[in-house]
């Protein structure tokens, strides 16, 4: 049998190194527990980044999933599939939109947003030829392609990957006034993180994403959120904007739309703008693939009972109680929003990388994102026993550092 240390030499020597995993070499999973090739179980408290929200392998999922893959699993766009209208009509009537663009990764979905919102200020708010500019935000994260990296103020995901494409404005995240000043005539979007998920779960001001709403609105500019993160969930509830009570002009969806059985992303807007694409004007040989569709609708279900974002709420409540108790023990800052945490661990103690080193011997699968921040954000099947074992077994790995 090959060792689990063979593996990881094997993996490193013939894959990219374009990751640096923990070390760890995952089997097998259920709910919220994973167990490795030599049998050791851990707590999955990083959740495919959020991509499985619903936990590993949730039977409704999976059904549907193994019920296509015997049936039908790829059509192309070409022609239409049993699947695809019952996704985009419940896709649609989730996030309260007309239409829906289904892609397959968040980055995708992300350039599909762009784009749309380039077209339709050309063709519906009359910008001059190629002069369209978006707002985003500093610390933002919209993924890998090279369109998304020009505008991203992480060096590592942006350095000597130009040249760059033109069209972005950068402003600080959660100043609403940064956005106003930045918009001129040529403005089509802005687009937003309503946390920021990579930055280190990072929750703007109260009030921030109503007021970008209201200028959006007045300025005739389109609101984009990406929810591939923070939505289907997560935080409490469907859409992180919802905590504001904000619609987007279009909302950005990935990750746990896929159910973590295959990659699914969508972009969802009314009519007045998805409506400007045309056949052969966009599009994905696999987007709204018949196996994506039929996970997708399986997700949209789970989401339909409201089951998984009143938990997220609950448990939320639990975890940041839990951790608020470890400020000032190791614990600088704790932020976030239902079972999604950032924790900034004091510097002078460890490195994220060293904090996530500690909890992987303890059993609990967590994520570092900058220096010395680690987010929790375990699936929302995960038990309340075991989401309060976890934060204690963070706080003994940061009394055992200390
Ligand atoms: C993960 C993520 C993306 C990119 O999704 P991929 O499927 O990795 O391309 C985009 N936006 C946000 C907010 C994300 O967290």
């Amino acid at each position: 049998m090959t060792t689990s240390a063979e593996l990881i030499e094997m993996s490193e020597r013939r894959s990219a190194h374009n990751y640096h995993p923990l070390p760890v070499v995952i089997h097998e999973a259920h709910g919220a527990w994973v167990t490795d090739v030599d049998g050791k179980r851990y707590l999955d408290c990083l959740s495919g980044y959020s991509s499985l929200n619903f936990g590993h392998g949730h039977p409704k999922i999976i059904e549907a999933a193994r019920t296509q893959l015997e049936r039908l699993t790829l059509t192309s766009r070409a022609f239409y599939h049993d699947q695809f209208a019952q996704f985009c009509a419940g896709l649609g009537d989730l996030t309260g939109k007309d239409m829906i663009l289904p892609m397959n990764t968040g980055a995708e979905a992300v350039e599909t947003a762009i784009k749309v919102a380039r077209k339709w200020g050309y063709e519906v708010k009359g910008v001059e030829p190629d002069q369209a500019n978006i707002i985003v935000m500093e610390g933002n994260f919209h993924g890998r392609t090279t369109t998304i990296v020009s505008f991203s103020t992480d060096p590592e995901a942006h350095d000597n990957y130009g040249p760059y494409t033109p069209g972005f404005r950068l402003v600080p995240y959660g100043s609403a006034e940064a956005i106003r000043r930045a918009v001129d005539a040529n403005t089509v979007a802005v687009l937003v993180e309503p946390i920021q998920g990579e930055a280190g779960v990072l929750v703007p001001p109260d009030g921030y994403l109503s007021e970008i709403r209201e200028l959006c609105t007045a300025q005739g500019i389109l609101m984009v959120a990406d929810e591939v993160q923070s939505g289907l969930g997560r935080t409490g509830q469907t859409f992180a904007c919802d905590f504001e009570g904000v619609v987007p002009d279009i909302y950005i969806l990935g990750k746990a739309l896929g159910g973590g059985v295959v990659p699914v992303s969508a972009i969802a807007a009314d009519r007045e703008i998805l409506g400007v694409v045309q056949p052969g004007q966009h599009g994905s040989t696999f987007g709204g693939n018949p196996l994506a569709c039929a996970v997708g609708i399986a997700v949209i279900e789970l989401l339909n009972t409201g089951e998984f974002q009143a938990r997220a709420a609950k448990l939320g409540e639990v975890l940041h109680a839990r951790l608020r108790e470890l400020v000032g023990k190791g614990v600088v800052e704790v932020r976030g929003r239902g079972l999604w945490a950032g924790i900034d661990v004091d510097p002078n103690l460890a490195t994220g990388r060293e904090v996530s080193k500690a909890l992987l011997a303890r059993s609990v699968l967590a994520k570092d994102t900058h220096g010395s921040t680690i987010r929790l954000a375990p699936p929302i099947v995960v038990s309340e026993e075991d989401l309060i074992w976890a934060v204690s077994q963070l706080a003994d790995a940061l009394y055992a550092l200390s």
